[in-house]
C-alpha cells in the first residue's frame, strides 16, 4: 500500500512525499483504514513505529474533507482536535509533525505544555487553534480559564495513555478533563477496535 492508495488527500501526500515518507509502516497500514472510517482505535506500537503518523494523518485528512469550524469567540477557541500526551518532549514531537503534515491546510495546529508561562499558551491559542497538542496538567489549567471550548472536539488522542495513566493522570482522563468528548466516545464505544502491532 502506497500513501496515495491510502486515500489521504493531495495536499497531505504532497507533504507526505516532501517528507520522505514511500511506504506506511505497519502501525500505519492497520490504523488509516479503521480511522479514515470514523470508527474508535486503541493501538500498540513501539516507539519509532510511526504511529503519530498513523494517528495525524487520517485525523487531518477528516479535517480537510469536513472543513474546520471557525472560531465564534476570539478569546474562546473550540478545536476539532485535541492531542494528549504526557511529556513535553512528546508533545512536541507530535506537534513538530503535525506542522509539517498540516502545511498549507487551514489547519493550524498548536502545541501548550507546563513548565510555560500560561500567558503564553494563551497567546498560541487565540491566534487560532483547530488542533490542540498538550499536555495533560497545561491542558486542565487552559480549560480552567475557558480559553478552550470542547463542543466542536471530534477527535480525541490520547498517546502514551498506560503513561499517563502511571503519572496520575488517570482522574483527568476519565471524569475532570473532557467531560463531553468523553461522553461521546463512551456512547460510540461498541465502534471501538484494539489494534495490536508487534
Ligand atoms: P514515531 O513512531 O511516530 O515516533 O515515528 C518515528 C520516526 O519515523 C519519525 O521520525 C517519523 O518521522 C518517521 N516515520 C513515520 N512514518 C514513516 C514512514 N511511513 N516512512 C518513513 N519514515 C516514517
Amino acid at each position: 500500500l502506497t500513501f496515495e492508495e491510502a486515500n489521504l488527500c493531495q495536499t497531505l501526500n504532497n507533504n507526505i512525499a516532501k517528507a520522505g515518507y514511500t511506504k506506511l509502516t505497519p502501525v500505519q497500514k492497520y490504523s488509516i483504514p479503521i480511522i479514515l472510517a470514523g470508527r474508535d482505535l486503541m493501538a500498540c506500537a513501539q516507539t519509532g513505529s510511526g504511529k503519530t503518523a498513523a494517528f495525524l494523518l487520517p485525523i487531518l485528512a477528516h479535517m480537510m474533507r469536513d472543513g474546520i469550524t471557525a472560531s465564534r469567540f476570539k478569546d474562546l477557541q473550540e478545536p476539532e482536535c485535541i492531542i494528549v500526551a504526557p511529556t513535553r518532549e512528546l508533545i512536541n514531537q507530535i506537534y513538530l509533525e503535525a506542522r509539517k503534515f498540516s502545511f498549507g491546510t487551514c489547519v493550524r495546529a498548536v502545541v501548550i505544555y507546563g513548565g510555560t508561562q500560561l500567558g503564553h499558551s494563551i497567546r498560541q491559542i487565540v491566534q487560532g487553534c483547530n488542533m490542540l497538542c498538550a499536555t495533560p496538567g497545561r491542558l486542565m489549567d487552559i480549560i480552567g480559564k475557558e480559553k478552550i471550548g470542547l463542543r466542536q472536539v471530534k477527535y480525541l488522542v490520547l498517546d502514551e495513555a498506560d503513561r499517563m495513566l502511571d503519572m496520575g493522570f488517570g482522574p483527568e482522563m476519565k471524569n475532570a478533563t473532557f467531560p463531553e468528548a468523553i461522553q461521546k466516545l463512551a456512547g460510540e464505544f461498541l465502534k471501538s477496535d484494539y489494534l495490536f502491532v508487534a
